[in-house]
């Protein structure tokens, strides 16, 4: 591939689609990239490789990219490790971004570490926050590096993850954890075809045939956010925080604690490890607060709480605090909706 180093790009973010249609992780990537790319001076990019993915270039632009990097060949059709490896891999070199980012979705899970390894560079998972700092050792200091931050032993700590003598500094972030900006229809930028050198690796796996489960809990896209805890005390119990979901058309979010004991499915997860949800209303029912659940649901616009334990850490980000059992509780808002 050819050099693009001339495109002063910053930060590159994996444009992630499938069937041609755009992750949302990756524009929510290019918001970020657009902050941390400022910070150093220099552009953003996308890789966007697929098979006739050329019609999402224009958007990407909207969000955030000043370059589009197209790479188009049929084995690209669906994604599998090795071409795809080997297609990113080949952007980097030609376009030596400082940062490259990827979702922590099962593409990017999958793709950024074999991209890491190929690069013989660092990558940082699941980064709850990303800055631009410096940073100083015993073999130097370092000037304008990605801070790869991220909860780790067991969330107990905030870590701050630095890469600084390889490139590029590599991080993967979970769908919903960065903010997305609106796009803006009058941004500019270059989309750049890639000439596609793939070797006979990708002869390896075929793909015969791909089965969609469909997606029943949209936890992301709701407003409102109905959620149980370990409190709810079994499915049972579940019932009413449906029904009280279902009442305000809300969806049913859970804390891993009730997931682990098997009230509900972990489709239904909020937190570090589950789904990060910033809806206009979480009404957590029978959950403590720990740091792993809050990490998913603090950026709720009205955060409601109940539970019968009055020092619940639940209660120091909650808006209104609802102290009592909430199998008295959930019926009589239940109960006072209806009647509005
Ligand atoms: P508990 O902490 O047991 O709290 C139950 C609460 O219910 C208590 O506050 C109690 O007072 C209240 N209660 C009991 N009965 C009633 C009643 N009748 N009425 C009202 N209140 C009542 N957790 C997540 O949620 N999401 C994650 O993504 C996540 N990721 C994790 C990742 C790692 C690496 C680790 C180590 C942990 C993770 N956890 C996660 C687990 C987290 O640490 C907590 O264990 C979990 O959030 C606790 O769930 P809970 O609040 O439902 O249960």
């Amino acid at each position: 591939m050819t050099e693009h180093s001339q495109h002063n790009i910053g930060v590159l973010v994996f444009a992630e689609q499938e069937e041609g249609v755009q992750a949302d992780v990756s524009l929510e990537l290019l918001s970020k990239a657009r902050e941390l790319a400022a910070k150093l001076g220099k552009k953003v990019a996308a890789a966007l490789p697929g098979h006739n993915v050329g019609g999402l270039a224009p958007a990407l632009i909207t969000y955030g990219a000043d370059t589009v990097f197209v790479a188009e060949d049929p084995a690209l059709q669906h994604y599998t490790t090795v071409p795809y490896a080997e297609v990113v891999s080949d952007i980097i070199r030609a376009c030596k971004p400082e940062i490259v980012l990827f979702g922590a979705s099962l593409i990017g899970r999958d793709l950024a570490p074999r991209v890491a390894s190929i690069l013989r560079t660092g990558l940082t998972a699941d980064c709850t926050d990303l800055q631009i700092g410096d940073y100083e050792d015993k073999s130097g200091s370092y000037k304008d590096l990605l801070l790869q931050i991220r909860p780790a032993f067991g969330g107990n700590i905030i870590a701050t993850i630095v890469t600084p003598r390889h490139r590029p500094q590599m991080a993967t972030v979970r769908e919903g954890v960065m903010q997305l900006a609106p796009p803006d229809a009058a941004r500019t930028g270059e989309i750049v075809p890639v000439d596609v050198k793939l070797g006979n690796t990708h002869e390896l796996v075929r793909v015969v045939e791909r089965l969609k489960a469909e997606k029943k809990v949209n936890l992301k896209g709701a407003s409102v956010i109905v959620a149980g805890g370990a409190g709810v005390g079994g499915p049972d119990g579940f019932e009413l925080i449906r029904e009280l979901a279902r009442t305000l058309g809300g969806e049913v979010g859970a804390s891993r604690a009730a997931v682990d004991a098997g009230y509900i499915g972990k489709e239904h997860q909020v937190g570090q490890t589950g789904t990060t949800v910033r809806p206009k209303v979480y009404i957590a029912c029978g959950i403590s607060g720990q740091v792993q659940h809050r990490a998913g649901m603090d950026d709720a616009g009205k955060i409601i709480a109940i539970n019968n334990d009055p020092g619940a850490p639940i209660f120091s980000i909650a808006h209104y605090g609802i102290v009592g059992d909430l199998f008295q509780v959930v019926p009589m808002l239940i109960e006072a909706y209806k009647q509005k």
